[in-house]
């Protein structure tokens, strides 16, 4: 049986394709206080100012591609099953061709009911005060915010479970609850972690760090493990 390869990823993934992370910038998300434009806190305060934060970012994503680190993970589910779990709201793991994408904070192309969660919609261009949802309450963008639940955290506490080689890249291992779930991991479970400013992670599993950027260490272990299949 081939193994059940999981891959968990942080913006660090998209940063080479031009995406700018926050936690390298001074916590500063393109300028802004995060707390400004990704809470429930800075959406009462300034809806305005946060439609129009995800507005610039959700154009930028028609400006950039995926990179060599994407690409790497469409190579590798031809010859393992393959899951990512990813904490971005970019959709350059869909645009390389990833198959099963798990979206921990949401999307930048879904917006939703402000009251009611459930209620998602498609949504590729600008949003504005006054679009409403079929209940009649202003949509809002898709995104898990600072200080909000984590739905899919359940299934992808599942799938960690369910992996024989786990792949962390791009990913402070600061933001929880994702950075919690090599937790449920089994303990004999290969752990591979690719980031140039990776820490070790406290765990029993074996570990192995490669201190690189996901678009040269990503390509490079990918072709290691479908050597050794
Ligand atoms: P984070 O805490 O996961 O930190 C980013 C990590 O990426 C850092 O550890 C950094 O060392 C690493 N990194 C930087 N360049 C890299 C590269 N070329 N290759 C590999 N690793 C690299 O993430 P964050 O930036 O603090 O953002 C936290 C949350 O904010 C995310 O989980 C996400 O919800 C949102 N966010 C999303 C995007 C996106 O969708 N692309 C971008 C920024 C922030």
């Amino acid at each position: 049986m081939k193994p059940n390869i999981v891959i968990l990823t942080g913006a660090g993934i998209s940063q080479e394709s031009g995406i700018p992370t926050f936690r390298d910038s001074n916590g500063l998300w393109e300028n802004h206080d995060i707390m400004e434009v990704a809470s429930p806190e800075g959406w009462e305060r300034n809806p305005e100012l946060v439609l129009k934060f995800y507005n610039l970012r959700r154009k930028q994503l028609k400006d950039v591609q995926p990179n060599e680190a994407h690409k790497a993970i469409t190579k590798l589910q031809e010859h393992f099953p393959v899951q990512v779990i990813t904490q971005n709201v970019d959709d350059l793991h869909e645009r390389a061709g990833n198959k099963n994408v798990l979206h921990l904070h949401g999307e930048l192309y879904k917006v939703r009911s402000e009251k009611n969660p459930d209620l998602i919609y498609e949504w590729h261009d600008d949003l504005h005060i006054g679009d409403l949802a079929e209940d009649g309450a202003q949509l809002r963008p898709h995104i898990v915010w600072f200080g909000e639940p984590v739905p899919m955290i359940t299934k992808a506490a599942e799938l960690t479970a369910n992996a024989d080689i786990f792949i962390i890249v791009g990913t402070s291992m600061l933001v929880y609850p994702a950075a919690g779930l090599v937790g449920y991991l089994r303990s004999d479970v290969q752990v591979y972690y690719i980031d140039p400013n990776a820490k070790e992670i406290n765990i029993p599993n074996p570990l192995t760090v490669i201190r690189e950027k996901a678009g040269t260490g990503l390509p490079r272990l990918v072709d290691k493990l479908i050597e050794q299949a």
